[in-house]
């Protein structure tokens, strides 16, 4: 098998339907995005010497052209590498050393950051920018009939890690493993009909964009809008004008599109599916989000390691308000998705009875064929097929999962676990905070003490005495933050998660 065959199967069946679209415009329909990908496949070959596992790099901002060199490079058998487009260019060239590339595809925002890091590329890699004509050459050309056939367990996608916690790794996804994702994404967290618009509003180099595969198996319409920064109000009006739309956000990009939803007097008409998730989404920001734009929401709880897919909290639970636990599942990433298993286990490594915290750990068709070229981060992370994620939380008697934060973060004042989302929660309820991060920094006395890093509303003035009160109302005296700081923003990367990290650096300045 090899996953480009769905786009073959699909070109069969339906070669008229609209395929690829930028914004409202229609650039392929199924046969023509076909016929691009196997002559992309045919010109990797010849023009460039690709033989199937070879890596191929993908450094570049959303557009449809992305799509059409991903199932190009499949369709040969070789690997891509999604390189996240705004990562500085000596990083990017990093990734494309370390993953051993031999060409990488970069775009027109992206190709002079590549180049100013020349002396860090492989010596022997090749750059084509899919904005030029060499590559409308290459796509117009001839293809082979039918794509190189893989085996289910041959590296498809090399994804390196955010590296919010330390240096990025190479995550070995094979093909089955994208079979077991998409299985996952009909069963858990969505349909599929060929009248979908797959809108990637997030960077297709993220684990979300790999949510394309049952849209091309089923034959929907693939929509990159036009704006290339998240635009909130592109994203809704597409949503009207197109109809269907299913999307992914992470937590920040569902708060800025609720903001604009109420600011429009709208509800995000014609979005049938917000697919959250990527990042903790807190309680009072989901209720919000259910309140201004109605049950369309389902969340995910994965990492690379096993993308998008260790558990879904479904569109269902989101809608039964009347459910006496509501609340409580609400505030969980939900149940094991279709394919795999969670366990919890202690310091130990062994597993913990339901209800008690420790690391979250998956098992399933979904997770990593293991780290790239990286036997120690092999050994540390996997053992017996379970993936150890670094998260810490805990499984209710229903198989409900909560997590508490990720075990690099936890705060240990006084010997004692402090879970930074509990006290973010809790913060966040208070009318003057917009956002919030909890931090541990060091302390003579305590080991560490927590450290409120706080975004005000607009027109909210420090109170840290007013805050101090808020949370004594709700949690525990000893997990209060002992300092406020007051900033204009969080330190977020790309995919708009905090990196805590960064803050702490701040802190120690
Ligand atoms: P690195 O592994 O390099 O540190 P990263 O942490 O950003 O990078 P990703 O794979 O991008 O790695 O993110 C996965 C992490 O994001 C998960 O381990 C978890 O901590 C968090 N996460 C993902 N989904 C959710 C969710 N629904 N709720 C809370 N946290 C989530």
């Amino acid at each position: 098998m090899n996953i480009a065959e769905w786009l073959a199967a699909t070109a069969r069946l339906r070669p008229d339907s609209p395929a690829l679209l930028t914004g409202f415009d229609l650039d392929a329909d199924y046969a023509t995005f076909a016929r691009r990908a196997a002559a992309i496949g045919a010109a990797l070959s010849r023009d460039y010497g690709i033989v199937p596992g070879d890596r191929v790099g993908l450094f570049a901002t959303n557009c449809t052209q992305y799509l059409e060199c991903l199932y190009g490079i499949f369709w040969v058998g070789a690997v891509a590498i999604p390189i996240n487009a705004k990562l500085h260019g000596r990083e990017a060239a990093w990734i494309c050393r370390d993953g051993g590339a031999k060409l990488t595809f970069v775009s027109d925002d992206t190709i002079e950051a590549l180049a100013e890091a020349r002396s860090d590329l492989p010596a022997a890699m090749k750059t084509l920018s899919m904005d030029s004509d060499a590559y409308r050459q290459m796509r117009d050309g001839e293809g082979t009939p039918a794509p190189v056939p893989r085996e289910v367990n041959d590296l498809a996608w090399l994804f390196y890690t955010s590296g919010t916690t330390g240096r990025p790794k190479g995550v070995m996804i094979s093909h089955g493993n994208l079979v077991a994702m998409s299985l996952c994404y009909l069963a858990d967290v969505d349909h599929a009909t060929p009248d979908d618009a797959s809108l990637y509003a997030a960077p297709i180099s993220h684990g979300a964009g790999m949510y394309h595969f049952p849209h091309v198996r089923i034959g929907g319409r693939h929509v990159v809008p036009e704006s290339k920064g998240f635009d909130p109000d592109e994203v809704l009006n597409l949503g009207r004008q197109l109809d269907n739309v299913v999307m992914f956000a992470a937590p920040t990009m569902v708060r800025r599109l609720v903001d604009a939803a109420k600011r429009r007097g709208e509800n995000g008409e014609g979005i049938r599916t917000i697919i959250y998730g990527g990042g903790p989404m807190y309680l009072a920001d989901i209720r919000d989000a259910i309140a201004s734009m109605g049950q369309r929401f389902v969340q995910i709880y994965g990492q690379g390691e096993s993308p998008m897919t260790i558990t879904a909290l479904s569109r269902e639970l989101h809608e039964r308000t009347d459910h006496p636990r509501y609340l409580e599942r609400l505030a969980s990433v939900g149940h094991a998705q279709s394919v795999m298993q969670v366990r919890i286990t202690g310091a130990d490594g062994k597993p913990l009875p339901a209800g008690e915290t420790g690391e979250v750990e998956a098992k399933g068709t979904a997770v990593m064929l293991g780290y790239w070229n990286n036997p120690k981060a092999n050994a540390e992370t996997l053992k017996d097929g379970w993936l150890r994620t670094g998260d810490v939380g805990r499984l209710d008697q229903d198989g409900f999962l909560t997590l508490s934060d990720r075990s690099k973060d936890v705060i240990i004042s006084g010997g004692t676990n402090i879970y930074p989302r509990e006290v973010e929660e809790v913060l966040l309820t208070h009318p003057d905070v917009r956002e919030v991060s909890a931090i541990g920094v060091p302390d003579p006395d305590w080991g560490e003490i927590v450290v409120a890093c706080v975004v005000l509303e607009d027109g909210a003035r420090p109170d840290d005495a007013k805050l101090d009160a808020h949370c004594l109302a709700s949690i525990a005296r000893f997990k209060r933050p002992k300092r406020y700081v007051y900033l204009d923003a969080l330190p977020k990367n790309n995919y708009g998660k905090v990196l805590k990290t960064e803050l702490r650096l701040m802190m120690k300045k």
